[in-house]
């Protein structure tokens, strides 16, 4: 038990929280919980109910809970200096070694790092620059950023333009003008059933092209995308999708954004979404699996096309006028470097890599068949399960009748398993920490089977 037994009310009447139906909350009508402790993929509440975390808290919690190597980093930071600026060229050995850590890592033609706190602020970063880039580059009018709809990108005004999902727009005015939408790679929920996947991507190329030819090509600066959809449904892209993307891109001399704040660091079982699909980006966003949530830390990798560009700018205006008070903190980037290493250490993404593919085959195996289960799908340590009224005919629930979030609730109350129900779809999604061992995805299996049964038959 916590020592504070007014903790309950107190957050009914002060706390205003993210992404929660505030009047529900506010009046007690919708559960609240609070969190007292972790260890490996289990957190544990006020009254020490134990969870399985099959989500990694928001995808993020990679290495898994109570990693004392991180936590000794961090208070070892914290004693020796808690903060300096990154402003004028200053820097720590924490955040000078994590840069090098990153670039090592990261694909190929990257140049630097530059550092925020989460994966909205290093997109806002990402959409500055590209501004930017085009300034210099003499091209005022090349500036809009297509994204899909379905994606994921942040909650600000741009990123949450940038996203794709109407209840990150609705009532809020977005998205801003410079953001244009175009097709998500969602196989599963292509108009035509008839369709091959090569011809449902050729379908997306088409929609690019002629988003395009719309706006014109000199009117549009960048791509974004996660390499694999991710709070849009957990959906990998079809084969050849990112080859045949990148072909449009680089026809139109239009700038690839890779979005791995969710992929980035080993959870496709590659150390980037960017390497495992043959992605070429000109930027990449980086942010929850770089600490593993043990502090806020972000990045922005610049490639070396960008970069040049960027110091012809600030040989020609002066230094850059971008930067947050708390980019590259000393705490996040000391975590950032003892994460990065247990990562290598105990060959965690080798780990997501093995253990995510043996949990999606396991929860196909256990679910692929059922008459309301549409599409088991997943790819490193990401896997859906997508429910249907009717899977002969693909015909969805209405969302009214939320059936994901019953099924979540229902593994929750039943089996103290964390899944997440998706925003937009009756989705159930998995994201576990990359050290969650094969018996523990059978528990998460066998916990998914019966929260189905009880919900759907
Ligand atoms: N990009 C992707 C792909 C994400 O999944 C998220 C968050 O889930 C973000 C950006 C935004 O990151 P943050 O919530 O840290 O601002």
């Amino acid at each position: 038990m916590l020592k504070n037994d007014q903790l309950d009310q107190w957050d009914r009447d002060n706390f205003f929280h993210p992404s929660t139906h505030l009047a529900q909350h506010a009046r007690g009508e919708a559960a609240n919980r609070v969190i007292k402790t972790a260890s490996g993929v289990f957190i544990e509440d006020r009254d020490g109910t134990k969870l399985l975390d099959a989500f990694a808290g928001l995808y993020c919690v990679n290495v898994g809970y109570g990693r004392q190597e991180i936590a000794e980093a961090i208070a070892d930071q914290a004693r020796e200096l808690a903060y300096y600026h990154a402003y004028v060229g200053h820097g720590t050995e924490a955040s000078i070694t994590l840069s090098k850590m990153i670039l090592d890592r990261a694909p190929k033609g990257m140049s630097k790092v530059y550092f925020g706190l989460g994966g909205s602020d290093a997109n806002e970063t990402n959409v500055k620059l590209i501004w930017y880039y085009n300034n210099i580059l003499g091209r005022p009018e090349k500036k809009k950023i297509i994204s899909r709809w379905r994606g994921y990108h942040g909650s600000g005004l741009v990123t949450g333009s940038l996203t794709g999902l109407e209840l990150f727009h609705k009532k809020f005015d977005l998205p801003v003008e410079q953001v244009i939408h175009t097709e998500a790679p969602y196989y599963y929920r292509r108009k035509d059933l008839g369709q091959s996947e090569a011809e449902f991507v050729a379908h997306c190329v088409a929609e690019l092209e002629a988003l395009i030819a719309r706006e014109g090509a000199d009117t549009i600066a960048a791509f974004i995308g996660e390499p694999v959809l991710g709070t849009g449904g957990i959906v990998p892209p079809p084969s050849g999708y990112w080859e045949a993307i990148q072909a449009v891109l680089e026809k139109h001399d239009i700038l690839l954004v890779a979005d791995e704040v969710v992929t980035g660091f080993g959870r496709l079982g590659t150390m980037f979404g960017s390497d495992h699909y043959g992605m070429r980006p000109d930027l990449i966003t980086i942010a929850k699996g770089l600490t593993s949530a043990y502090a806020p830390l972000s990045g922005s990798i610049v490639g070396d096309k960008m970069w040049k560009v960027l110091e012809q700018g600030t040989d020609e205006n002066g230094p850059i006028g971008h930067g947050w008070t708390y980019s590259a903190h000393p705490i996040g980037a000391a975590a950032g470097v003892a994460n990065l290493k247990l990562i290598d250490d105990l060959g965690l993404v080798q780990n997501a890599g093995a253990v995510g593919t043996y949990l999606r085959d396991q929860m196909q195996a256990a679910l692929g068949d059922h008459a309301h289960v549409g599409e088991v799908r997943g790819e490193g340590m990401m896997c859906a399960v997508e429910f249907v009224r009717d899977r002969d005919d693909r015909v969805f629930f209405d969302a009214a009748e939320k059936i994901g979030p019953q099924v979540s609730a229902k593994l929750l109350e039943q089996d103290k398993v964390i899944a997440r129900a998706m925003p937009q779809g009756d989705i159930l999604g998995f994201a576990p920490p990359f050290c969650l061992s094969r018996e523990e995805a059978d528990q998460v299996v066998a916990a998914t089977m019966r929260a189905v049964k009880t919900v759907l038959g």
